[in-house]
């Protein structure tokens, strides 16, 4: 009995040995087609910027990115009216269909919003900028010199009041911190409203933003903002943004000339259209995953491979990996993906740059987390 224990374990161990070393083989068992070149059933993929696309619906390929050129034509800037059309959205925003905006009494954000845009729209083309004034849903692949979202915020506090404007959280552009720099100084100094500092995630994550995972969503080098421009819910704001709409439609539409006036090549993140090249040496550690994610059916540890340079890549184990083995450093080779295809993808920030299906880690210590 002792003996056949033994047996399995020595087994056992053979074929960790196996799964784990690839290319080391356990010779007396497998045949030769299992360890030979050319037999390796792992797909070896070109890494191609052609060919590597980037959003989930892959959108783009990685080489139009980095090409990219504004295209010939006048200054163009996009209008959102927040909430407009929201029943006729396509199905992949089918859930906006029950976000009809803020109100109080008969007053809403939407009409509200349908008012001072088109005194922006008015403002802006009296400067010479060609303007889309835009529902709820955005055309797809949006593609503008800037895109602001219109907003009114609502709160059952009736004393919070105030503006506030973000861009999105992942700036491909580089330029909207600029966009909303400029609209904020604007607005602030126009309107004399309150600055509220209560930005939100769903703000910075808006999803006309979000580009990785919808198709009705602003080009990645589109520079946006949203704005919220005061609380319906609260008397004195309510007020001006029915009684004020040329202050508040002057002060939008200075921020973005003041914006427009300015340098606007786009300017990507650090590393966000670069293809690694295989193999990736590094060390695996826990990627750099949000915190908030942590939930029960969430790992805490999602692998990561983290290179000499900083660079954060994803692994996709076929084991877990025990975090008590962590880090050690390896060498990986496999098919790269843009972390932007993955469906998780808002889970990381932005120094994680794809995701790497490893065919060969070394030292990894196969164990539940
Ligand atoms: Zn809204």
């Amino acid at each position: 009995m002792k003996r056949i224990l033994l047996s399995l374990v020595a087994i056992g161990i053979v074929i960790s040995a196996v799964v784990v070393v690839r290319g080391v083989p356990s010779a007396m068992t497998l045949p030769f087609s299992a360890t030979e070149e050319d037999f390796d059933n792992e797909p070896v993929e070109l890494l191609d910027a052609e060919t590597i696309r980037v959003g989930q619906g892959g959108w783009y390929t990685i080489a139009e990115l980095a090409s990219y050129k504004r295209p010939e034509g006048p200054l163009r800037v996009g209008v959102q009216i927040g909430h407009l059309d929201n029943d006729k959205v396509p199905e992949e925003l089918k859930a906006l269909t029950a976000n009809t905006g803020a109100s109080f009494g008969t007053v809403t954000e939407r009409e509200l919003m349908k008012q001072i845009g088109e005194k922006v729209r008015v403002e802006l083309e009296a400067r010479g900028v060609v303007v889309d004034v835009l529902p709820a849903t955005v055309p797809p692949k949006y593609e503008a010199d800037a895109f602001i979202a219109l907003h009114a915020d609502g709160n059952q506090n009736r004393r919070a009041r105030g503006f506030k404007i973000a861009g999105p959280r992942r700036d491909y552009s580089g330029l909207s911190e600029r966009l909303v720099s400029s609209l904020t100084t604007a607005y602030a100094s126009t309107t004399k409203l309150p600055f509220d500092d209560t930005i939100t995630r769903r703000m910075t994550a808006y999803y006309a933003f979000n580009w990785p995972r919808y198709e009705h969503a602003i080009h990645p080098f589109t520079p946006a903002a949203i704005v919220e421009t005061g609380y319906v819910t609260n008397a004195v704001d309510r007020a001006f943004l029915i009684n004020q709409q040329d202050v508040i439609a002057t002060a939008i539409a200075d921020g973005v000339m003041d914006f427009l006036a300015t340098e606007r090549t786009p300017n990507p993140p650090a590393g966000s259209l670069e293809i690694p090249s295989m193999p990736l040496s590094g060390t695996v550690v826990c990627a750099p995953i949000r915190a908030d994610r942590g939930g029960t059916t969430t790992p805490e540890c999602v692998p990561g491979l983290k290179t000499s340079d900083g660079t954060h890549y994803l692994l996709e184990p076929k084991e877990r990996i025990a975090t008590t083995s962590l880090p050690f450093t390896t060498t990986v080779r496999g098919r790269y993906v843009p972390a932007n295809t993955l469906p998780n993808y808002f889970w990381f920030p932005y120094e994680v740059r794809g995701f790497i299906m490893e065919s060969e880690i070394a030292t990894v210590t196969v164990a539940p987390l």
